[in-house]
């Protein structure tokens, strides 16, 4: 049973040393309450408190990691039923199924697939974080080594050992231990070789039936084998099952404190045709997957699935956005145009690569206005004639332009009579409402 925050505040000592990162025992407790903080950081609570305090306050939802470095994929520890009661945690890992019976050259060309997938999208990182490898020669010596060639080409990602049989998948596991692979799929069958396995090396287990029922009493055998990091696969064979599944396991979870399905999710949702297989795959990211299984990983379909995970995993309380500076493009000097917009990160990439487009060496004046896009930052009272005048001046713009001149967005046209008032000496100059007009814009200056 879960306890509630002052219940919590009880068993700590009481101090308020700080030690925690929190300012008080109390504050602590409340974060402790809501499954956003670990008792482990508290280092001066007695041994008691901590196993009375230890199960009441794990998150509802494991939290683990799947592989090892800066790109260990984080699963779990979500509080939540929907992304606006506050915000999702750890974004969708996406993991590319290959089969061990591919030759060298085309299993070594799928991990350099993925370990090429890296894109920058609005200033983050975006990748196909994992590996599936599939077991379909039934043979370990060939899996094993299947298993190293991905490993070795791939040496970032995520690995995730596809395979029922203990004995088949042993030495793949022990060979990869030190990468901290995802074992998949652990049965009601296998379930004592599977966990005596992944317990000797450390590492985490799908615990795989049909139904949600038949998982729970799966992950309960599982956890009595001593394996804590599980991860849940229901046995969904479509997109509404995935929903109804996935959505039950987080809703027992979250709701009702069960802790037979307060696990990661995840879904295979590989099909023969990829535009299918990518609809379901969106379907499950919208719905609580914690990894994804896909069988290929074209750039249309991981630029399609990157951005739905992109958007959903994106902290709605939290605006993106960048710096606020003069940002340099394409080598200006001083005689280049100066242009001007806010600091929401994606009208900033928006615009910034327009002007990478044009080719046309210019400067972007990037103001703060919290995160806001031109129009509501102006709707807002944020990008006014005053506070736009006030951001030239006080950072020096004009000290690093020959021609005192600022570009506006053509949507602030309005404001260009009161800037010319305000900014003394400066001409303005309204440029295109929209950034796709903004190459022609700069190359039609001469
Ligand atoms: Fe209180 Fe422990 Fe945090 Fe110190 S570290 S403030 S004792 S909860």
């Amino acid at each position: 049973m879960a306890l509630t925050g002052v219940q919590i505040f009880k068993l700590l000592p009481k101090t308020n040393c700080k030690k925690c990162g929190f300012p008080t025992c109390l504050a602590f407790a409340m974060k402790l309450a809501q499954g956003a903080a670990e008792i482990s950081a508290c280092p001066d609570v007695s041994e008691e408190a901590k196993s009375t305090l230890g199960e009441a306050s794990a998150p509802p939802i494991r939290s683990f990691a799947l592989g090892t470095g800066d790109k260990a994929v984080k699963m779990g520890g979500e509080n939540v039923m929907f992304r606006h009661d506050k915000k999702f945690v750890n974004p969708t890992a996406i993991a590319l199924n290959v089969k061990d019976d591919l030759s060298d050259a085309d299993l070594s060309a799928k991990a350099e697939e993925v370990a090429n997938s890296e894109i920058d999208r609005v200033g983050q990182k975006l990748r196909v974080d994992a590996i599936s490898i599939e077991c379909v020669s039934n043979d370990s010596a060939k899996y094993e080594a299947a298993v190293k060639l991905v490993a070795d080409k791939a040496p970032d990602a995520a690995l995730i050992l596809n395979c029922s049989d203990a004995s088949v998948i042993e030495g793949a596991v022990k060979a990869v231990a030190a990468r901290k692979p995802l074992i998949y799929r652990v049965t009601d069958e296998n379930a004592d070789a599977m966990a005596n396995i992944a317990k000797a090396n450390s590492v985490p287990v799908v615990a795989s039936a049909d139904g949600l029922e038949a998982l729970s009493a799966l992950t309960e055998k599982i956890k009595g084998l001593g394996v804590e990091d599980i991860v849940l696969e229901t046995g969904a064979k479509n997109a509404k099952e995935i929903i109804e599944h996935n959505t039950q396991a987080r809703r027992s979870a979250l709701k009702k404190s069960f802790k037979p399905l307060g696990y990661p999710i995840i879904n295979n949702v590989i099909r023969d045709d990829s535009i299918f297989e990518a609809s379901i795959a969106a379907v499950a990211i919208a719905k609580y997957a914690s990894i994804i299984i896909v069988s290929s990983a074209e750039q249309w379909k991981n630029l399609a699935l990157f951005t739905v995970r992109q958007n959903i995993y994106t902290d709605p309380q939290v605006p993106m956005q960048v710096e606020q500076k003069v940002y340099e493009i394409n080598e200006p000097t001083a005689d280049s145009p100066l242009m001007i917009t806010t600091n929401f990160s994606l009208t900033y990439f928006i615009v910034s690569g327009e002007i990478e487009n044009s080719k046309v060496p210019s400067m972007l004046a990037v103001m703060d206005c919290e995160g806001l896009s031109v129009l509501t930052a102006w709707a807002a009272g944020k990008f006014t004639a005053t506070k736009i005048t006030q951001f030239i001046l006080e950072n020096n713009i004009g000290d690093k332009i020959t021609n005192k001149e600022l570009i506006l967005p053509g949507q602030v046209a309005i404001l260009s009579g009161a800037l010319e008032d305000k900014l003394e000496g400066w001409k303005i100059t309204i440029g295109p409402r929209e950034a796709n007009a903004i190459p022609t814009f700069l190359k039609s200056r001469g």
